[in-house]
């Protein structure tokens, strides 16, 4: 089974902490989406005939399409891949997007396919929207859910962001107390990071607005860990927390280390064998695609990065890092690891590494510890 990504490289507006490729401008909209369904047609080999069990539409922001534009390149779609396996097809939108209107005509998506939406929440509090500079305010936020609910949806994720400087302990339990009360299956939550090169590393070396507090940080995911449970939501990766059965299959996949193929630009592909991106540019992108060639570069992948990816990835989610799967020398050589790492951040029951609560908050370090 694989997967599909599409990239839609538009947003309203830039968000400060954001290290995505996007354009605020819809200028190349067109020739995007013209570009768009000839590298449908140009990439349909790469997943060597494997059933497609799942598309992501993200970005960007897939909202700020005209429904008849997602229309066309969903119906490519079918018309390109047997999708008769789909399970799951999610799009993301972004509160400002779901207008009454505009959710009833992406309803209309359901017949290609459309079971799920990831909406961009990030925060319930106009000051950490303010923050972050997102395009919403705190009511759209509720309302949002409330009308893609009220639509037939029931398959909803919504994220959110913690560790922001303009919200305090008391006001992050409020935020999650606001999602729990819109009773979506699915919540992700990531802490705010200051990515290079973005403007929000600008304005705070710039002294214009506070920085990430990293102990509040991991405050804020101790506190939602608890929440989480206390709340009915399994948590089966660090930032995903699910109501059962409701964990989402796409992203699940990729931490399976199943296939996927992304399409668009700076959309990952991943074969097993090698990782391979698109070019982060739209114009770049087209020009190439018109012209019936592709743009991309790609690392095939060696043995120990193989190895070292699973690590990364297992050890962050519920199932765990199963040393048996591994070749006996990397076995031993993470069992060996194993043994220098604090006993309390990890359980090790049926040749499976865990992480406890306290582990996952130091899950990167861990994981680098047991690189081969
Ligand atoms: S809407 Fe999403 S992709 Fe667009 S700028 Fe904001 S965070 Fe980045």
């Amino acid at each position: 089974m694989a997967g599909i990504y599409i990239h839609i490289p538009f947003c309203r507006q830039a968000c400060h902490y954001c290290n995505f490729y996007f354009s605020v401008s819809k200028g190349n909209k067109s020739r995007f989406i013209q570009s768009l369904l000839k590298e449908i047609e140009l990439t349909k080999d790469y997943l060597e005939g494997d059933p497609i069990e799942t598309i992501y539409m993200g970005g960007g922001t897939p909202s700020q399409l005209e429904t008849d534009e997602l229309k066309i390149i969903f119906e490519k779609l079918h018309k390109v891949y047997d999708l008769g396996r789909l399970l799951e097809m999610t799009i993301e939108a972004n509160p400002d997007d779901l207008a009454t209107e505009k959710v009833a005509e992406l309803s209309s998506l359901r017949g290609l396919g459309l079971n799920r939406f990831s909406i961009g929440i990030q925060s319930f509090r106009n000051e950490d929207l303010k923050y972050m500079n997102r395009a919403h305010h705190a009511e759209e936020a509720v309302l949002s859910v409330k009308k893609v609910q009220d639509a037939g949806f029931e398959n909803i994720t919504i994220d959110l962001i913690y560790g922001t400087p303009t919200m305090n302990n008391e006001q992050w339990y409020e935020n999650l107390s606001k999602a729990f009360a819109l009773k979506v299956p699915h919540i992700s939550c990531y802490g705010l990071t200051v990515e290079a090169k973005t403007t929000l590393e600008k304005r705070i070396k710039k002294g214009a607005c506070l920085g990430v507090d990293e102990n509040q940080s991991a405050t804020q995911f101790s506190m939602l860990m608890n929440e989480m449970k206390a709340n009915g939501y399994e948590q089966y990766e660090i930032s995903n927390f699910s109501k059962p059965g409701c964990h989402a299959i796409h992203n699940t996949n990729y931490w399976l280390g199943k296939k996927y193929l992304g399409l668009g630009p700076s959309a990952h592909s991943f074969n097993k064998a090698a990782r391979r991106w698109n070019v982060s540019n739209i114009i770049g992108y087209a020009e190439c695609v018109e012209k019936g060639h592709l743009s991309f570069e790609e690392e095939i992948l060696s043995a120990s990065q193989k190895i070292n990816e699973k690590i990364m990835t297992s050890l962050r989610t519920k199932w765990g890092l199963n040393v048996a799967e591994c070749d006996p020398k990397s076995a031993e050589q993470i069992l060996t690891a194993l043994h220098q790492i604090e006993p309390s951040n990890f359980t090790f029951e049926n040749e499976t590494v865990k992480l406890t609560d306290k582990g996952k908050l130091f899950a990167d370090a861990i994981a680098a510890r047991l690189f081969i």
